[in-house]
């Protein structure tokens, strides 16, 4: 699943080609990708002009005129592209927006996990998923996540996942930042100090960050917008690495489920609590 870098660089991609231009038709190929009545969708966005393209977590958001916004939630394989001209549907396109300058989105999806609303200011404020997200890790300092987990007695791992804790994080920058801090994917966060709190949210800031720089990570079938791989795979230290030696002690690392989900970590490297 896309998690912050990547939806970050779409979106950037998305914006220099789509901001500014109209919404001329929509096609949906698929009824199960709206999660709204189709026609109410479709109704909504024809002959909208798209103001912005941004993101907040993991939702990649178009805003159209002033008291609209297409959300798209990718899940597992969604994918949205800008095509110069016409899309010619194929079996796992979802959905296409034609443009009136004669160039269209296409809305791509696999797996059909993803999720796409027209939503208005009201709606989209308070829509569950979207009023509970805890706030932008690029956007607050590493002591206000800290702040938000000291003392708590769930597993770390758990607490980065949720999207209500902090916005964005998900399974590869979760087990980054944690084999960077130093600190076990089951530790308990109230086993931990404040400082090593800090330290991982420093540290999941910092791979963010650098993920971005490199156009995001690229497993399975993540592509930018512009249809390009990404470049931050090369520099996972741990995520994805079972059975490979650490890079800082020359231990295997070991694999669980942790929060539902395989983890890797270095039990040398990675403490338990301060
Ligand atoms: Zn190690």
């Amino acid at each position: 699943m896309p998690e912050l870098p990547e939806v970050e660089v779409i979106s950037r991609g998305l914006a220099e080609s789509l901001e500014g231009k109209t919404i001329e038709s929509v096609k949906i190929l698929n009824h199960s990708s709206v999660k709204m009545p189709w026609y109410l969708f479709s109704s909504r966005v024809a002959g909208e002009k798209i103001t912005r393209v941004h993101r907040r977590a993991k939702l990649l958001i178009m805003d159209l005129g002033e008291d609209l916004h297409i959300t798209f939630h990718l899940k597992m394989t969604g994918r949205v592209l800008a095509h110069e001209g016409p899309t010619t549907p194929e079996t796992h396109t979802r959905i296409v927006f034609g443009l009136t300058d004669g160039s269209s989105i296409e809305f791509h999806d696999t797996r059909k996990f993803g999720e796409v609303r027209a939503l208005n200011n009201d709606e989209l404020q308070e829509w569950d998923f979207y009023k509970n997200l805890g706030p932008e890790p690029l956007e607050v300092t590493a002591e206000e996540l800290a702040g938000r987990i000291v003392g708590r007695k769930a597993q770390i791992k758990g607490l980065l996942l949720n999207q209500s804790v902090v916005a964005g994080c998900g399974n590869i920058y979760a087990d980054e930042s944690l084999f960077r801090a130093g600190i076990h994917p089951k530790a308990k966060a109230s086993d931990l100090s404040k400082e090593s709190l800090v330290k991982l949210f420093f540290e999941l800031q910092a791979v963010l960050k650098l993920a971005i720089q490199e156009n995001g990570s690229s497993i399975r079938d993540y592509v930018d917008a512009g249809g390009d791989a990404g470049g931050f795979q090369n520099s996972f230290k741990a995520y994805g690495k079972k059975g490979e030696k650490c890079p800082d002690c020359g231990k295997v690392f070991e694999g669980a489920t942790v929060a539902g989900r395989s983890s890797t970590f270095c039990s040398d490297c990675q403490k338990m609590k301060d």
